[in-house]
């Protein structure tokens, strides 16, 4: 039997997002269409959060993007073997300079707030494992001692 000792648990690393429809925000339970989406982690987690919470310290705090690995800007000396390189950068001028697509940002709850977020995984959790526990306990008796 392979029981978890850990529940499975979000990463504190969300991304906003804007849904399709409205909710309930987490905080203050007015309707929002944004989201906080954590994706990273075993399990994921998503709620609804209006935006200005985002500016909270005390509910978030946004993380620097870590440096990507960013291919140095090509200058076109230096690269490759250098056969055939002038050939074909007339027909594919167009393709470098397309724009990164838009990274969402990223943000860390604040650690109360994250909490609350984690309960219901923890709570979850532990009702499993209670009920894997009642399953291995014998049986009830179903008659009275004598
Ligand atoms: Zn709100």
């Amino acid at each position: 039997m392979s029981s978890q000792k850990r529940p499975a648990l979000p990463a504190n690393r969300y991304k906003s997002r804007t849904a399709a429809k409205q909710g309930a925000c987490f905080i203050c339970a007015n309707f929002t269409c944004s989201l906080f989406v954590s994706d990273q982690g075993p399990v994921s987690d998503w709620f609804y959060v209006c935006s200005d919470h985002t500016t909270s310290p005390s509910f978030c705090s946004l993380l620097q993007d870590p440096p990507v690995d960013v291919p140095p800007p090509d200058t076109g000396t230096g690269t490759g073997t250098g056969k055939g390189v002038n050939a074909s950068t007339a027909t594919e001028d167009k393709s470098k300079s397309v724009p990164s697509e838009q990274v969402a940002k990223k943000y860390t709850l604040h650690r109360d707030v994250f909490y609350l977020r984690l309960r219901p995984f923890i709570q979850q959790f532990e009702k499993q494992q209670s009920s894997r526990l009642v399953q291995r306990l014998p049986g009830a008796p179903t008659h009275l001692p004598k």
